[in-house]
């Protein structure tokens, strides 16, 4: 193999290998640098989101979803499966052979556009070359014209609840569990544990999520965290405010929990427990002191708005960099710096990422949020309309939760668009797109859209911005 190249990755996940994969298109010499192992001692391509992330994560979401719709909303449709069982090793290997055959299909990408797979841990030293040291600790130094670090990130760790790998596990433990725990602790009501806790109280466990902010999900739109707070509530998921987590006993295969809240101490005793309070980036060791790389005040590579370094002709991208940590938005500064390298003027939005969360309904967000335009003092109007009122969700008897869209008061531009409900992660793609083009409320408002769809509950929250809303009785004066 030949030791230059004009492009070197560090990283095999969705930001590396996208960027690895658009640098080689761009016909540059490209080679990505990858230390994860399969059980063979072969390289292991798709990082954490192909391996422990977004795929395992949605396939175990729509095993668990498919098993609590036999069990417990098919009756609605005159439809009886009560004798429904899970077997959950069957579900785990259901679930470990998309992630085998999507792993293997970035290493057929990877052959198909030329993009050399090297094998090691990845090491930038100065004058953009790369330190790669193999499993067997042999040591090789790549020579690069251009040097893309896409290292990811690692679940946090919280010294009151150490993961042993047993009875207190992080994400990647949570997808692996081989029975249904009879009860299970999550720590933190973030977008992992919300996902996950779902995952195994669908199945039947008796899930109680401790999180130590006053607040449920500060980062969305408040009226819709609210709402999906009581939809979540009502579907028996225990979700414990300000309940701070402050230590963890095993004993006798439980695991006791004590937290602290405004009224005091508590313990809870679980048979698993979830850590899920956050990610953070994965940069030590990953550049040499004389590299030129500097790290923010939080442990994330320094990069500006084009996603490089300080050091000449070294970018990084992904979860490694400021930004939401979201597989997307990784992948996009991926192709953005390809695209740079190979001289052409791109760019990236980061105004306009959706981000979701995947329980049921689905919460997903893009743009600003009222209270961030509050804030910000920008003047806004907004619309919403609930699913309720729409023939399509009652049809499909999955009615719960809202769409609103916020413009701006004087321009009518879309300035953000917040759902919780049926299938918002695809339905929020729609205002994505429409924001990426500029869009007005009434754009969207003046879209013809498909009946009966889902979709139509957007069309109807652009209407309401405005006062035009058909499906419900408009609660502000037209425009
Ligand atoms: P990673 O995917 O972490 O990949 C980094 C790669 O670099 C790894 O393969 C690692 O082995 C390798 N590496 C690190 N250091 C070195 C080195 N020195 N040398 C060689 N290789 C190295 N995001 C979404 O957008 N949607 C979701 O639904 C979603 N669900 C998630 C569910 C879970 C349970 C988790 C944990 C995460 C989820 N995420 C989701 C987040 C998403 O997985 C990450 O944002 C995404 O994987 C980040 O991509 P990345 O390429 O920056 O890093
Ligand atoms: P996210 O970063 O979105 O995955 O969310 C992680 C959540 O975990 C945050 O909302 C944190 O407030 C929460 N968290 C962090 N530490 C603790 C703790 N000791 N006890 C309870 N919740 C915590």
């Amino acid at each position: 193999m030949s030791d230059k190249f004009d492009v070197v990755v560090i990283g095999a996940g969705p930001a590396g290998y996208v960027a690895a994969i658009k640098a080689a298109q761009l016909g540059l010499s490209t080679a990505c640098v990858e230390q994860w192992l399969d059980d063979k001692g072969k390289v292991r391509l798709g990082g954490t989101c192909l391996n422990v992330g977004c795929i395992p994560s949605k396939a175990l979401l729509d095993s668990s979803y498919k098993f609590h719709e036999a069990k417990a909303d098919l009756g609605v449709h005159g439809i009886s499966v009560s004798d429904a069982t899970i077997d959950v090793p069957a579900m785990i290997a259901r679930k470990g052979k998309i992630v085998d055959q999507l792993t293997g299909g970035i290493a057929g990408l990877f052959k198909h556009n030329g993009v050399t797979a090297v094998s090691g841990t990845g090491k930038v030293l100065a004058g953009t070359r790369v330190e790669v040291t193999d499993k067997d600790g042999n040591v090789q130094v790549l020579e690069a014209g251009h040097i893309i670090i896409a290292a990811g990130s690692l679940p946090i760790n919280i010294p009151p609840a150490p993961v042993d790998g047993d009875l207190i596990v992080d994400s990647t433990g949570a997808l692996e569990f081989q029975e249904v725990p009879a009860r299970l602790g999550v720590i933190g009501a973030g977008v992992i544990g919300l996902e996950l806790g779902s995952v195994w109280g669908r199945l039947g466990s008796d899930v109680v999520v401790l999180e130590a902010l006053e607040e449920f999900l500060p980062m969305m739109d408040q009226q819709i965290a609210k709402e999906a707070g009581k939809i979540f509530k009502k579907q028996g998921l225990d979700i414990r405010l300000g309940a701070r987590v402050t230590g963890s006993e095993v004993k006798d295969g439980k695991v006791t929990v004590s937290y602290s809240t405004a009224d005091g101490e508590h313990t809870e005793e679980f048979d698993k427990l979830i850590v899920a309070v956050g990610r953070r980036p994965r940069s030590e060791e990953l550049f040499s002191t004389d590299s030129g790389i500097t790290l923010d005040e939080r442990g994330f590579i320094f990069v500006n708005d084009f996603c490089e370094t300080e050091a000449p002709r070294v970018y990084a991208v992904g979860d490694v960099v400021r930004g939401p940590m979201l597989a997307h938005k990784g992948s996009e500064e991926g192709v953005m710096v390809a695209e740079r390298i190979a001289g052409k003027p791109a760019q990236m939005n980061y105004d306009c990422i959706p981000s979701v969360i995947y329980t049921h309904p689905e919460v997903a967000a893009v743009g600003k949020t009222e209270q961030e335009l509050k804030a910000e003092g920008v003047p806004y109007k907004s619309g919403t309309f609930p699913f309720v009122a729409s023939g399509r969700a009652l049809a499909s008897n999955d009615s719960d939760g809202m769409v609103k869209m916020l413009a701006h008061e004087e321009t009518d531009r879309i300035l953000g668009c917040h759902i919780v409900g049926p299938s918002a992660a695809d339905l929020v793609q729609q205002v994505v797109i429409a924001m990426e083009f500029g869009s007005s409320a009434e754009d969207l408002a003046l879209t013809v859209f498909g009946h009966p769809t889902l979709s139509e509950a957007v069309h109807e929250a652009a209407l309401a911005v405005d006062g035009h809303a058909i499906h419900i009785a408009n609660r502000k004066k037209r425009k």
